[in-house]
């Protein structure tokens, strides 16, 4: 069966980001049905559809939705991800630059489920233009009467604010966003609750990445079953795949869930550049490394990506040719979460940078091998033991970095020297 694409149907078409255009080719469609369904209909068939969180984690949207508790008396907000910020991951700001109106639609569909009235956009500081972009879009959709007050004479009403980060990486963890818009410090909290019980002022909020509120305009059209017979069965629908490193053709496409990875490796991002394929991050640089033999049988979806031991997460994926020094790709990884870690917990704020500085040893020829089984206890030690998934975000690259790659550490390496064993 041919794919549609959802998410990048209007990218290429000139003016797209302009109201009138993106409303010919479709754009807020989804509204008159939207708002002839029950809230909780739709919570069905988002439910129906298995759609799963686009920002990396890929919990079930619907599910999600559902933890919203009814009748509390209290406001419930919707706060839209686009903290881009992951290291090699960069679909959402394409949304934002080519139909942000698809973006906004899906924010009408999703605080429609969840009954909310305000909405946060929260954009990373680096994205500038697609800020004001997203501004532009935002006025010509409030001046057409699709944001603000009785949208389309439905009688719901759904302001949408704009806020931007100041380039901390870990304001794109919800509860750190959350904490960043009530203007404090970015740091994340403890959950539970979670933010769809407790979150921005204390109220119920849902925290969902641009790319899954984009799906829901063509699932409210075609219903969560259709949705679900794209992909696999854990894997439905589409993404937006990015591909970056050493490669002849970087760029991004929106896929089916599905494609064999080395396929998309020829096909798409049109060969590895420079030699032969060593190793492959699959979704962001947070989640485990693969080496070129453990991506022969893989596939672009979570279940075969469990099956490996690591994670799809945000779909970007990196490519390294057999040219790459994977001491020097670790310690840039390295460098970047003892930079961004908050500082909060002493597993990570101390690991983060434990590892980095033990990785400058190793490239400065001054380790022995003993440090890299201590790079790998650290980590061990790092996660599960803080308040967010930094430390482990850290932890899964060096563990599987020094262990599937252990010659490339050990050339830097002078040969372990252990104490004589005391002798009584
Ligand atoms: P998580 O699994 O803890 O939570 C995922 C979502 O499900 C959250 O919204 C959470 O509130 C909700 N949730 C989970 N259990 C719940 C429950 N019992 N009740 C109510 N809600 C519940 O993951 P996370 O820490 O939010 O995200 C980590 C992921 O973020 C990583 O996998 C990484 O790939 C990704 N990430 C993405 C970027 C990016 O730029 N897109 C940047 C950094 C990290
Ligand atoms: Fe901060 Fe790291 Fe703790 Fe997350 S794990 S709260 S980034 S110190």
């Amino acid at each position: 069966m041919s794919f549609e694409p959802h998410l990048t149907k209007r990218f290429g078409i000139e003016n797209s980001r302009k109201l009138e255009v993106a409303r010919k080719h479709g754009a807020y469609s989804s509204l008159q049905k939207l708002f002839s369904m029950k809230p909780t209909d739709l919570i069905e068939e988002v439910k129906k559809s298995n759609l799963k969180g686009r920002g990396g984690a890929g919990f079930p949207t619907g599910m999600k939705w559902s933890f919203v508790p009814q009748n509390t008396g209290k406001p419930v907000y919707l706060c839209i991800n686009a903290d881009e910020s992951e290291p090699g991951t960069f679909t959402d700001r394409y949304i934002i630059e080519n139909d942000p109106h698809l973006l906004i639609e899906g924010i009408i569909c999703g605080a429609w489920a969840i009954q909310c009235h305000t909405a946060y956009i929260y954009i990373r500081g680096e994205y500038a233009n697609q800020f004001k972009m997203l501004n532009e879009a935002l006025a010509e959709a409030r001046a057409a009467g699709l944001v603000g007050k009785n949208i389309m004479g439905s009688g719901f009403d759904l302001e949408i604010w704009t806020h931007r980060g100041a380039g901390a990486y870990i304001c794109g963890e919800e509860t750190g966003l959350i904490e960043s818009l009530e203007g404090k410090k970015g740091q994340p909290r403890i959950k539970p609750p979670f933010p769809a019980v407790e979150g921005l002022f204390g109220c119920p909020t849902i925290v969902n990445n641009v790319k899954t509120l984009a799906h829901v305009p063509w699932i409210v059209h075609n219903g969560g079953e259709a949705f679900a017979a794209i992909g696999t069965k854990d894997s439905t629908g589409s993404n937006i795949f990015g591909v970056s490193g050493h490669i002849n053709n970087p760029g991004y496409w929106e896929l089916p869930f599905g494609m064999h990875v080395p396929e998309f490796i020829e096909k798409y991002a049109k060969g590895v550049k420079g030699g032969k394929l060593k190793a492959f991050i699959p979704g962001g640089s947070s989640t485990p490394v693969l080496t070129a033999a453990e991506t022969e049988d893989l596939y672009l979806t979570y279940e075969s990506m469990m099956a490996h031991k690591t994670f799809l997460g945000t779909g970007g994926m990196i490519i390294m040719n057999d040219q790459t020094d994977m001491v020097k790709a670790l310690k840039t990884l390295t460098h970047f979460y003892a930079d961004e870690s908050c500082g909060q917990c002493t597993p990570c704020r101390e690991g983060t940078s434990w590892v980095d500085r033990i990785l400058k040893r190793i490239l400065a020829g001054e380790a022995t091998t003993r440090e890299l089984d201590m790079l790998v206890e650290i980590a061990d030690n790092m996660e599960g033991r803080t308040i967010c998934a930094l430390a482990a975000a850290c932890a899964m690259p060096v563990r599987s970095f020094v262990t599937k790659f252990r010659p490339d550490f050990e050339k830097y390496c002078k040969p372990a020297v252990y104490p004589a064993a005391a002798v009584s």
